[in-house]
């Protein structure tokens, strides 16, 4: 069965071909730069790269080079179109409406435009992705997995913000939190790894990539998580400040004279390890920067890492305890040193990290000692891999 999954931006178009009689990755490919100048396609077969480059003006042009991607005679992994089963389609907010993935239907669409308010730069693009598709690959069935679905299930004193009732009312502002589908993968695959049901485990996980975010997921639920509203809250970012008093926001925009889109710019793309470090967003600069002696790339690697550390401790109290602490995407399972650093002096909770055992990359490892009470693990997402498995799933 070949299940196509889709990730459409607000420029680019990601996706993935799987056959899921096995779930092998068939074909894997990026278009970028949408509509701008230098748009180009990359596709990578059993670890072989293509590149094509041309104008692509929109995404439905975008979409039909992936298609004639995937069905060339020499390039491609399938013959016809028809050999895509069903498309599966991240989708960054559901709002209140979805705790799971769904198939698509005009009122599930129009339920994802509504959310759009609360997502403005990514559920249009997600939105255009859903729609190219229907109209190029007719006959299959579109399905959606929500970055906030997983979220759902937290309790309401957790994901209410203490403002006046009625703007949750009037406007739905809470906590919906994201990453979810990659928070759900890694706490069900650590529990695999331990032998133990997830119902019966309190685990955190910690989603450490250029948007990063913590979750506490109990009895198998997500019960806390630290992104909120939006996916600028929680911890510090590649460009996001994550938590800071609210009230240095007036303060700074009264004293920079800045209009509410700036501000939000500012705490979007110009703050965290990039605004603190004045280096760089990505974590390989700011170590490499951070280790040549630069005192502010130090602070912001220590500042990321004691901010970790902190949902952890409070993430511990809010499920009277922890098993296991998992560590996912870019930096978490890449960041020897990030994992570690946020782990170190949690000795009171039983957590002890094995130096020689956190010496891996990218790979599934337990990197706790054997005599520490709580389990550590690095263990790679693979949202795509749960998006083509709701999908099989849902058109059984
Ligand atoms: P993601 O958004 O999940 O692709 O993660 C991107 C982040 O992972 C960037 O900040 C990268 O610097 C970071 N990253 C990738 N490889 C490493 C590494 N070997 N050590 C530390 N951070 C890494």
């Amino acid at each position: 069965m070949g299940i196509l999954v889709i990730n459409s931006g607000s420029s680019s178009i990601k996706y993935q071909l799987f056959n899921m009689d096995d779930e092998s990755v068939l074909a894997k490919g990026l278009v970028e730069r949408i509509g701008i100048e230098g748009s180009r396609l990359e596709q990578e077969v059993n670890g072989e790269e293509i590149e094509i480059e041309q104008e692509i003006a929109d995404h439905s042009v975008g979409m039909k080079l992936v298609i004639d991607t995937l069905t060339d005679t020499e390039t491609g992994v399938i013959s016809d179109v028809e050999e895509i089963d069903a498309v599966g389609h991240r989708v960054v907010h559901g709002g209140e409406y979805f705790d799971g993935s769904v198939v698509v239907d005009d009122d599930v669409k129009e339920k994802i435009e509504e959310c759009a308010k609360l997502a403005p730069l990514h559920n249009p693009a997600n939105l255009m992705g859903i729609e190219v598709c229907e109209e190029l690959i007719p006959n299959a069935p579109q399905v959606v997995t929500f970055d906030t679905a997983f979220h759902q299930s937290i309790p309401k004193e957790s994901y209410m913000y203490a403002l006046p009732y009625e703007f949750y009312e009037k406007h739905r502002v809470r906590r919906y939190g994201f990453h979810g589908t990659s928070h759900k993968f890694v706490a069900q695959r650590v529990a695999e790894e331990m032998g133990q049901p997830v119902e019966d485990l309190k685990i955190i996980t910690c989603h450490l990539g250029n948007g990063a975010s913590v979750t506490a997921v109990k009895n198998g639920k997500a019960y806390d998580t630290s992104m909120g509203l939006t996916p600028l809250e929680g911890l510090v970012m590649g460009t996001r400040c994550g938590d800071i008093d609210p009230a240095a926001v007036p303060f700074i925009m009264e004293k920079e004279d800045l209009s509410p889109q700036e501000m939000d710019q500012l705490m979007n793309n110009k703050s965290g390890l990039l605004g603190v470090s004045g280096v760089s967003s990505d974590m390989r600069d700011v170590e490499d920067a951070a280790s040549d002696g630069n005192k502010r790339a130090q602070l912001a690697l220590d500042m990321f890492t004691n901010r970790v550390k902190k949902y952890i401790g409070s993430y511990t109290a809010e499920m009277n305890g922890v098993d296991a602490i998992v560590f996912t995407a870019g930096i978490g399972e890449n960041g020897s040193e990030v994992r570690e650093a946020s782990c170190s002096e949690l000795d009171y909770l039983g957590v002890k990290i094995d130096a020689d055992k956190n010496n891996v990359r990218g790979k599934t490892q337990e990197i706790s000692t054997t005599d520490s009470k709580v389990n550590v693990y690095v263990i790679p997402t693979n949202e795509e891999l749960v998006i083509a498995r709701d999908t099989k799933e849902l058109i059984k």
